[in-house]
């Protein structure tokens, strides 16, 4: 071998080696994405001990009756709050589009878990929203600008019961409400795409420039909840159970 054709057998080793390399640094990084993301889900284990162990649901509920020490919004009902948490990539929700609100899971009956309001806005029911309500706030955090909170699942698997309560009737607009009102209870109510476990679906809601709230099924559209309630509620902090208050602001 000539000493140039050596030097090129080496060039072209060492271009070999370098790619082998990156491919496994690919796939390592893949695997991780897809170990991180797809295979396990953080929240998984407080969830699926919920339903697998109902004797684990007194040590993993939380109830507050009164809002975390120096945040705005009171927790919107009791049990597992936040067992699915805001941000979360687990099924049916994934990368593209992470569950846009908190789940609370309760425990009882379907339409015995009461759901009250986060904090003082006018709410609205739409006329064809069997199991859903929404309330118009000004943003304690950022004052001048509207949000929404958003509470659904409130009626039986079929839909024909709701559990929202009588002052709020299909096609009420702009009713005031207080901070702990009572508006219903949780259920199973989810269209009839899926069976959920019983829960609330809450979230919280950003507006369209005329101040109409925006479509609160696209995550992007949502806010993360942490700095309103002082909870973790963000699939990224990993939340424990029970939940506690976070330190204040
Ligand atoms: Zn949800």
């Amino acid at each position: 071998m000539t000493g140039k054709r050596k030097h090129l057998f080496h060039v072209r080793r060492l271009r070999a080696v370098l790619l082998v390399g990156l491919a496994l640094a690919a796939l390592a990084g893949g695997g991780y994405l897809i170990y991180k993301y797809v295979w396990r889900s953080p929240q998984h284990p407080a969830l699926l001990r919920w339903f697998d162990e109902p004797a684990s649901r007194a040590e993993l509920a939380s109830s507050f009756d009164a809002p975390c020490p120096g945040y705005p919004f009171l927790a919107p009902s009791s049990g597992l709050v936040g067992g699915l948490p805001w941000n979360s990539t687990a099924a049916p929700y994934n990368l593209l589009n992470p569950h846009p609100g908190i789940d609370i899971f309760g425990a009882g009956a379907p339409g015995t878990i009461p759901v009250y309001a986060a904090y003082d806005g006018m709410l609205t029911r739409e006329a064809d929203w069997v199991a859903t309500v929404i309330i118009r706030h000004d943003d304690p955090l950022h004052p001048g600008e509207t949000i929404w909170t958003y509470y659904t699942h409130m009626a039986d698997q079929t839909g024909v019961e709701s559990y929202i309560v009588p002052a709020f009737p299909p096609g009420t607009y702009e009713k005031p409400v207080q901070q702990g009102t009572l508006l219903g209870y949780q259920g199973l109510y989810n269209g009839g795409s899926y069976l959920i476990g019983m829960h609330l679906h809450f979230s919280i809601v950003k507006s369209n420039p005329d101040g109409s709230y925006k479509n609160e099924a696209i995550f992007h559209n949502t806010l993360d909840p942490t700095p309103y309630l002082g909870l973790a509620l963000n699939a990224a902090d990993s939340p424990t159970f029970p939940q506690r208050c976070l330190p204040p602001p």
